[in-house]
């Protein structure tokens, strides 16, 4: 049997198993943080970090009641209703993401983050020409993201627009070559564009780089479902 990873709580110094830390920092340390008059921007930063942290170890709905609270003491904290979204994203609640990331966009325009969020659940929206749109602003801020330069391809695919979504597309393998979603992605393109030689030369990449993923996607598109579509946000952890 493999040991328990680990980690030292960075308030009391005590040794908790890593995927307990994050309830424990909560419980122990930063619960009672809201029965104050008013909150530090340390304190506040703190409970984020936290809630950031219980929402990737899959405390869903605690993270979002704690967001909630933070965006009732603070409510112009632009970063917290990105996250807040993203977390809401999770629980599949799309609309109700969408509403919170505009807000983090109507505070700070400036963050790529935040339309790349945006442009990800347009797209689970399957609102196509509204993502593409959040991805160019997102692009214009900051031109390396992989995952929005695939995203942006998966909806230009999805309105058959093959030859835009293909420069996408290569735009994040240039970003990174071994980026195998992406190579599968141009395979699918280039398979509809008749090209079915370079086609098979990308899957073949893919393949090499990652196999579970290509067969898992062969598995579900043999279901109808296209994991071009919906996979996008996975790639950012790449
Ligand atoms: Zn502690």
């Amino acid at each position: 049997m493999v040991a328990e990873k680990l980690k030292k709580c960075p308030f009391c110094g005590a040794t908790v198993k890593a995927r307990n830390l994050p309830i424990h920092k909560w419980r122990v340390h930063l619960q009672h943080l809201f029965e104050k008059d008013s909150l530090s921007k340390e304190e506040i930063e703190s409970i984020c970090d936290t809630a950031t942290e219980l929402h990737y170890i899959g405390k869903n709905n605690l993270a979002i009641k704690i967001f909630r609270k933070i965006l009732s003491i603070d409510p112009s904290n632009f970063g917290a209703w990105n996250d807040l979204s993203l977390v809401l994203k999770d629980v599949g609640k799309i609309r109700e993401a969408l509403k919170a990331v505009n807000k983090s966009i109507e505070l700070n325009p400036n963050f790529a983050g935040s339309w790349s969020n945006k442009g990800f659940l347009h797209l689970l929206l399957e609102e196509d020409d509204e993502a593409i749109k959040s991805y160019e602003r997102c692009i214009n801020l900051d031109p390396s993201m992989l995952v929005v330069w695939y995203n942006m391809g998966a909806a230009y695919m999805r309105k058959k627009d093959f030859k835009k979504a293909l420069e996408c597309i290569n735009r994040a393998i240039e970003l990174n070559d071994e980026y195998y979603m992406a190579w599968v992605a141009k395979a699918q393109i280039l398979d509809i564009l008749g090209k079915e030689e370079e086609s098979k030369k990308c899957f073949m990449k893919a393949y090499s780089i990652n196999p579970e993923y290509v067969l898992q996607f062969i598995k579900a598109l043999k279901r109808g479902r296209n994991m071009v579509y919906t996979s996008g946000m996975e790639a950012k952890k790449n």
